[in-house]
């Protein structure tokens, strides 16, 4: 298995600044961070071998160094219940994908867990010229996107500094649980956040990370999407 900084050090050399999502998925479980597991098939019998290996229900996604938004050019389906689900929905991710970024290199189809809806939170770091490295915690979708529910910390953090986070957002009181509504594992939403912590650290040519979404259970959390993006000096 590659280590954190060839993954990096390879991106480069293809002349790549940002990780494609399973490099970046990779990285972030080097990490112990919780990915949904994945695998990148070169064709469609070995799609249908890891569908297999992963367990149903799957998602399918592009995978390649010219698409960065992969949703953007049809290429994601998500919750694929059987064999012939998967089909269709990688011949469909081809196709889009064909019509739409006609000259795009395709490494790949990447097979993944599908993770079930629940509470979804977002992690991101950016590197402010200033400060360097900040981290920022909020609540997924509408809540970061138009409330702008969200807080931010110079990176490293402490554990105490992640759960300050967590807590002092408006939206806290989804994750603590309201009307009955079991509470949002926030210990594995601290555990992220210093996984991503300490990988800042080690990786400071990261400019930009985004996991986005997380979804997050009574007990555990998957990391949805991965994006990272490197510096160009
Ligand atoms: P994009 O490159 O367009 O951001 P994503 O990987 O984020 O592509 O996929 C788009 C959306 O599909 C996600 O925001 C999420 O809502 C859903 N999705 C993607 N992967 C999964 C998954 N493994 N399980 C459940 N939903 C998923
Ligand atoms: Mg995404």
């Amino acid at each position: 298995m590659m280590d954190a900084k060839s993954i990096v050090e390879n991106a480069i050399r293809e002349g790549r600044y940002f990780l494609l999502e399973p490099e970046a998925k990779l990285l972030c479980k080097l990490y112990g961070l919780p990915v949904t597991e994945f695998r990148v098939a070169k064709d469609l019998e070995e799609a249908k071998r890891y569908a297999k290996e992963i367990g149903y229900p799957v998602v399918l996604k592009i995978v390649s160094p010219d698409i960065l938004h992969k949703s953007d050019v049809g290429g994601v389906v998500i919750n694929i219940k059987d064999e012939s689900e998967l089909v269709k929905a990688y011949n469909k991710i081809i196709d889009n994908v064909k019509k739409r970024v006609p000259n795009a290199r395709i490494r790949g189809i990447l097979v993944q867990e599908f993770a079930p809806p629940g509470r979804e939170v977002i992690v991101g770091v950016a590197k402010d010229p200033q400060f360097e490295h900040v981290i920022m915690f909020g609540l997924g979708g509408i809540f970061v996107e138009i409330l702008r529910d969200v807080t931010f910390r110079v990176l490293p953090i402490t554990k105490k500094d992640a759960l300050e986070m967590i807590s002092e957002i408006k939206g806290y009181p989804i994750l603590k649980g309201y009307r009955g509504e079991p509470p949002a594992d926030v210990e594995a939403i601290v555990n992220i956040m210093l996984g991503v912590s300490d990988l800042i650290k080690d990786l400071p040519m990261i400019s930009q990370l985004d996991l986005n979404p997380i979804i997050v259970y009574e007990k555990g959390a998957k990391i949805i999407d991965a994006r990272i993006i490197l510096e160009t000096s």
